[in-house]
């Protein structure tokens, strides 16, 4: 079952739709329902919304034109990237615009001496380091969609990958953002600088999921290729060994590039669909080493010694790119590999701390019992970030509904266990719902205050990340304006 949020969408202003095809052109302006289809949703498919219309601009001028145009009419607009998003952030809202950034896909200044892109929002995450590798360099963040997603997706959702563990995310390589505030406003945040004055908006805006105003320019930070780059694939009989193997590697004070664990469903779908070779075990761990060369090679010689030591039934040394290669596929595709064996699955996202991974997991295990339907498992086992993966078959009335219960109930387990509600993708329509197991009504009337800040009209992708009466069926506990912004100072501020 697809879930409509919404009733049909509330028609457009006289004359907005007119306004909108003098700024991009009668092409880059859909309005025909078989093409604002493609656009009803990201990648959590169950939740669509048609929009109003498309507009597809070709640079950051026509981005601010459009804007400014939806704050004269008084229409919502979201931005959307590549449309890969888990957690609904691009969904349309009702009666509003979608504004789709793939043309703004130009680089616009390398400058190696300084470690430094700058990019158009449109830029795949992988094209920056295509861009720069045949010169040595690459950008860190990798999350596994990366061949498809784009730089501004990114940023919205502060998106991490495999690397994140040793490198950060990518608020810890964006350097600056040029923005399309709400009311059309151009600003820029951040500079090529090492440092700013002043309170630090750059990491306000990333991960804001695109409701704080549209990126149209963004300028990442280049790392060097590590000297060399060292990869295991070692294989348990539970994941609890797995995970006491991950343990003992930190403890050694080993920091992993990556060091990412799969249960035995996700290797099974991995294979069918990409044929990595992964053995028939429990569990998969993937350890990958960088760095200067005499440092990983012995680091390396710990980290297997301790494989063996948790009984590792399976040790395999990547010998050169194009096996590290093959092992990674393996793990990159392994969202996506889940259509191998199942109709449909709902890709889950929460964190806990590392040392509660494996309590979690036996709740989970319980869980899948339960439930009765089958859940993979894949996760970033260095920073606890979990994506369970919840196969149902969208054909079976009421299975949907079942699946997001499940995937709700892991995120309570993951809050009981002290950790997060999302790890990298974000808060969307998916988990507004959730905040407020995380937060106190006056946190996320903090939240609020910042946003409406911003977007006192709410116009920018409103009805994602916090809860609305719409989306979660009932008033989750109103807006409480601050006595600052009663008294109308915040204006003047
Ligand atoms: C198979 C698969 C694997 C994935 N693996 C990972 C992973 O390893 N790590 C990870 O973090 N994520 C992962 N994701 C999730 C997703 O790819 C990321 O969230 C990505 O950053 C989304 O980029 P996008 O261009 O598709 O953005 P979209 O889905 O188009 O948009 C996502 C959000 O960003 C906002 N937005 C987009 N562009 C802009 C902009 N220029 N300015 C302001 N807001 C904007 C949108 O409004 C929306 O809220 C995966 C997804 C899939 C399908």
């Amino acid at each position: 079952m697809t879930t409509r949020v919404g009733s049909p969408p509330p028609a457009a202003p006289p004359g907005f739709i007119d306004t909108l095809r003098a700024i991009v052109g009668d092409e880059w302006l859909y309005t025909d329902p078989h093409a604002l289809a493609v656009y009803e949703c990201d990648g959590l498919t169950h939740a669509r919304e048609t929009p109003l219309a498309v507009a597809l601009p070709a640079d950051a001028g026509q981005v601010r034109s459009l804007v400014v145009a939806c704050a004269e009419a008084g229409v919502p607009f979201v931005a959307r990237g590549h449309g890969t998003g888990l957690s609904g952030g691009a969904q349309p809202v009702p009666g509003g615009i979608v504004i789709g950034l793939a043309r703004l896909n130009r680089i616009l200044h390398v400058d190696l001496a300084n470690q430094l892109m700058t990019v158009e929002p449109g830029v795949t995450n992988l094209d920056i380091t295509r861009h720069v590798a045949p010169y040595g360099y690459y950008y860190a963040p990798d999350p596994s969609s990366q061949q498809v997603c784009s730089i501004g997706g990114n940023v919205a959702e502060n998106s991490g990958g495999a690397h994140c563990l040793k490198y950060g995310f990518t608020v810890h390589h964006v350097v600056a953002l040029e923005v399309v505030l709400a009311d059309g406003r151009v600003v820029t945040i951040g500079s090529d600088t090492a440092d700013e004055p002043g309170p630090g908006l750059l990491p306000l805006l990333i991960g804001s999921e695109g409701t704080l105003g549209i990126a149209t320019r963004v300028t990442v930070r280049l790392l060097r290729r590590p000297e060399r780059v060292k990869t295991l694939l070692a294989a348990f009989d539970s994941i609890d060994t797995g995970g006491q193997a991950v343990a003992d590697i930190i403890a050694a004070g080993i920091v992993p590039a990556a060091i990412e664990m799969m249960d035995r469903l996700a290797i099974a779908a991995a294979e069918a669909a990409v044929h990595p070779g992964f053995p028939d075990a429990a569990a998969v761990l993937i350890v990958e080493l960088d760095g200067p060369g005499a440092e990983v090679a012995a680091r390396f010689e710990e980290v297997v010694a301790i494989c063996r030591a948790r009984q590792a039934t399976h040790l395999e040394i990547a010998a050169d790119e194009a096996q590290r290669a093959r092992i990674w596929k393996g793990r990159k595709a392994a969202f996506a590999a889940m259509g191998r064996i199942s109709p449909n699955y709902y890709v889950q996202d929460g964190v806990v701390p590392r040392s509660k991974l494996s309590e979690v997991l036996h709740r989970i295990a319980d869980l899948e019992r339960r439930s009765g339907l089958r859940i993979a498992n894949v996760f970033h086992a260095g920073d606890g970030n979990l994506h369970p993966l919840i196969c149902y078959d969208a054909a079976v009335p009421g299975q949907t509904e079942h699946a997001a219960a499940v995937a709700s109930e892991i995120l309570t387990y993951c809050l009981e266990a002290g950790g997060s509600l999302t790890g990298e993708h974000g808060i969307g329509v998916d988990k507004a719902c959730s905040m407020p197991k995380m937060f106190s009504a006056d946190d996320l009337s903090a939240m609020q205050r910042v946003r409406r800040a911003l977007d006192p009209a709410m116009l920018c992708n409103p009805g994602k990340v916090f809860p609305t009466p719409r989306l979660c069926g009932e008033a989750p506990g109103p807006y409480r304006p601050h006595p600052v912004e009663r008294a109308g100072l915040a204006e003047r501020l």
